[in-house]
């Protein structure tokens, strides 16, 4: 069993409040994970699950269990940190065993374990050797074979593969998700990077500010943001954002006058008194194209990248920023030519005045 549940969870650093209530539920067996940007309070969230940090009010419950005065090691969590913390002098297989010995299991059962975890984790081969001798990806591999071997029915992972360069990571994405699968413990994980979110969630849990800002699938976070923070964070490219006026409202939606030039109407529940306000448009950048649309921006791209599969154009605009589009293939668009960049108003998204989602 594995079903964590936060209620009203608040961290006061001295007087400093950093976590603000904390409501969540995790269930048995999930993948969650938090992001947001540095600062916001991943850490510290994990750390008070795990009991490094004291909860200043609220609770945290395991299977039931109020926990919040139990020990690190009575919650039957185990986690693994950035650092991989490996003893170097200790052979891959000793610093597996470590925290077995530390709890002075029999030597059967320790061996038993340790074989079990570097099954599952490929490094049989490994067990003899020195931490000094394995690659980034296989040291923290060993890093998460000693939280196997503890058998928790929750892993906690703080940033585990902001170690390792672009292709280990990828790799060690797919191997992290397969072993959720084979464990089927829970899980929680923190990152900075959204395509470990984007790929490895069940859920995610996105904050801002000691606050949630919104939980949910990834695909339900891309493509129903509650607000302007999350529609920015999940993507990538981000969002592109254009403010408009809010110029007729009506069974169809919401018609926006947009600072670009131009005028569209966006199929979204809207009141009334939307109408004359100012709101914030949003397009991704994979929805605006060169092929024709319901309302079009002029552009004179400033740096255009050509990745292969496709490319990403960005450019400069008054009142708006950055634009960014991501265009299929090789597309012709070149820096400093003006190019006509078009939307439907059916991949828009609204914002009002306080940056709140208008429902679809
Ligand atoms: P990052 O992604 O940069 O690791 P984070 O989202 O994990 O950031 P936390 O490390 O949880 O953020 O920090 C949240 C807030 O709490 C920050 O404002 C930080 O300065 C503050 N904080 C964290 N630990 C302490 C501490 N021991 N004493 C005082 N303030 C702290």
């Amino acid at each position: 069993m594995g079903q964590l549940a936060l209620s009203g969870v608040k961290k006061r650093f001295n007087k400093f409040e950093v976590i603000h209530g904390i409501d969540l539920d995790i269930r048995d067996g999930e993948f969650v994970v938090f992001v947001g940007p540095s600062g916001c309070g991943k850490s510290t969230l994990l750390r008070m699950i795990c009991g490094l940090e004291e909860i200043t009010e609220g609770e945290c419950t395991i299977d039931g269990q109020r926990v919040n005065d139990l020990p690190p090691v009575k919650r039957g969590i185990a986690m693994v940190f950035q650092s991989y913390a490996l003893y170097p002098h200790m052979s891959v297989f000793e610093n597996i065993a470590f925290p077995l010995r530390v709890e002075r299991l029999p030597e059967a059962e320790i061996k038993d374990r340790v074989m079990r975890a570097a099954r599952v984790l490929q490094l049989e081969s490994r067990l003899q050797q020195k931490p000094g001798n394995l690659s980034g990806g296989q040291r923290q591999r060993v890093a998460i074979g000693r939280a196997i071997v503890r058998e928790p029915s929750i892993f906690l992972f703080d940033e585990p593969l902001s170690n390792l360069d672009a292709a280990l990571r990828a790799e060690m994405r797919i191997e992290l998700t397969a072993l959720h699968q084979k464990l089927k413990a829970t899980m929680i994980y923190v990152t900075h990077d959204q395509v470990e979110a984007m790929t490895m969630a069940d859920r995610i849990v996105v904050l801002d500010g000691g606050n949630i800002s919104q939980v949910g699938a990834p695909l339900e976070l891309y493509h129903k943001p509650d607000n302007l923070f999350v529609a920015g964070f999940i993507g990538n490219p981000r969002m592109n954002f254009i403010p408009g006026t809010c110029t007729a409202v009506g069974p169809e939606g919401a018609t926006v006058h947009l600072v670009t030039g131009g005028t569209i109407t966006v199929p979204v529940e809207a009141p009334l008194g939307l109408r004359g306000t100012q709101i914030t448009l949003g397009i991704r950048p994979e929805h605006l194209s060169q092929t024709s649309g319901d309302v079009s921006i002029e552009v004179v791209p400033t740096v255009v990248e050509r990745l292969g599969v496709n490319t990403v154009a960005y450019a400069e605009l008054e009142h708006v920023g950055t634009v960014s589009a991501l265009l299929p293939g090789a597309s012709e668009v070149a820096p400093e030519v003006p190019a006509t960049l078009s939307f439907v108003a059916a991949d828009c998204h609204l914002f009002d005045a306080e940056g709140t989602a208008l429902p679809r």
